[in-house]
């Protein structure tokens, strides 16, 4: 087919697609006549398909015909021009022609998923309406999990654990879910708690038993008690107020097992019961931390005693002594530690080396010599094509393998003569 073909249309362009899960959410299967066909996207008369819109994302399934041809069902999106549902699907599209009759099926359990969330959605934001007088201003329901944004600047923990609790609650008492039409007016005037701006003939509106009113295109179960439960996650501030995650039915059970397995891994590995984690990583953090004041200590302790050595046992060079040593097993830290005590405790020029994961250099004077350390570990880096800098009297760099840092120091042990 040319990929400028439209495909030939059966009926005029205001002539919308009949959703059928307008009046029947927990309708699966269903036959429709193709009214056009345009590469991929395939339009019908009639559709039980969700397509993405109010949050809710769209159903998957399957087209069929005639017994012989089968295409899924990718991706349903709504024409914003005519309103038409447009099936996006994998494979033979042509295979389908306009005018002819189809099946279609739509994945049950991405379904009842969808109806979980949105459905616990319409509880959730009655809730912290019926609490706290915070409106919801917009719903997102993703792969994983749900969000809704709240128009308010703060809430605490208290509230969130409170509208959870009532969320449940209207869930445990299995209230009627229904679907009822009226008009802006009439919506009005029943107090439905948000009307959308484009003026519809009729509105449909989602009613929760004695709980929550609200204008809406979504599909959802038939009583509170098939959401299941809702389990409120994190929140965060954004532009329009408060973003409150949330997860429900066989989703929050998806999600409650694997907090609980992450928690009882980490729970194995303290070898303490999951409620005292949060206690044992604080306890490990505070041993972590004095145990590495408690290293540093006496790092300066073995400093000052091997800088004593050193100074005795390096040779005069005129006023100054110069010691010159590379440390295959420290690290930089410790070598610029101990320059600094070198320089101090005597008058002596140092040049230190050491290796590890990151071989690096340290030359230091003792301040007042005449020595410009910072020239001179330039002049050694460029060589060693790596970089580093200082002042006067304390300079550091890095060197590509310890080898080469070793080397380095007796090179600058000879400019320094
Ligand atoms: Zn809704």
């Amino acid at each position: 087919m040319a990929a400028d073909s439209r495909g030939s249309r059966l009926r005029s362009d205001d002539c919308l697609t009949e959703r059928l899960y307008y009046t029947d959410s927990y309708l699966h299967e269903f036959e429709a006549r193709v009214v056009a066909v345009s590469g991929a996207t395939v339009t019908l008369d009639r559709s039980a398909f969700y397509p993405t819109s109010g949050g809710q994302v769209f159903d998957t399934g399957w087209l069929e015909a005639n017994g012989s041809v089968r295409v899924r069902v990718k991706d349903v999106a709504e024409d914003e021009q005519t309103g038409d549902v447009q099936h996006i699907v994998e494979g033979d599209a042509q295979a389908l022609s306009p005018g002819s009759v189809v099946r279609g099926t739509i994945d049950a359990e991405r379904r009842l998923d969808h109806m979980q969330q949105h459905s616990g959605q319409h509880v959730l934001s009655a809730a912290f309406e019926k609490l706290y007088g915070f409106p919801t201003v917009s719903f997102h329901m993703g792969e994983d999990s749900c969000t809704i944004d709240l128009a308010t600047d703060a809430i605490s923990t208290k509230q969130l654990e409170a509208a959870e609790a009532l969320a449940n609650q209207v869930i445990a008492e299995d209230r009627p879910v229904e679907i009822r039409f009226a008009t802006a007016n009439e919506a009005r005037s029943l107090g439905v708690r948000k009307i959308p701006p484009a003026e519809r003939q009729k509105l449909r509106l989602i009613e929760v038993h004695d709980f929550d009113l609200n204008a809406c295109g979504g599909t959802h179960v038939r009583s509170t008690g098939q959401i299941g439960c809702i389990l409120l996650r994190k929140t965060e501030k954004v532009r329009q107020g408060l973003r409150v995650e949330f997860v429900c039915g066989l989703r929050a059970i998806r999600t409650a097992r694997r907090d609980f397995e992450t928690l009882t891994e980490a729970a194995s590995v303290f070898s303490t019961h999951i409620w005292e984690v949060p206690q044992q990583v604080r306890k490990s953090l505070d041993e972590i931390k004095s145990a590495q004041k408690a290293q540093h200590r006496l790092l300066e302790e073995v400093a000052e005693l091997q800088a004593q050595q050193m100074l005795q046992s390096a040779p005069e060079r005129g006023a100054h002594k110069l010691v010159v040593q590379f440390f295959a097993e420290r690290n930089l830290g410790f070598i610029k530690m101990l320059a600094q005590k070198l320089t101090k405790s005597g008058t002596a020029v140092a040049l230190l080396g050491c290796g590890g994961p990151q071989p690096s250099l340290v030359f230091a004077q003792t301040p007042g010599l005449a020595n410009d350390m910072g020239a001179l570990m330039k002049q050694i880096v460029q060589q060693l094509g790596t970089r580093g800098g200082g002042n006067r009297d304390m300079a550091q760099g890095g060197a590509p393998d310890s080898a080469r840092a070793e080397h380095a120091l007796q090179q600058a042990a000879s400019v320094i003569g």
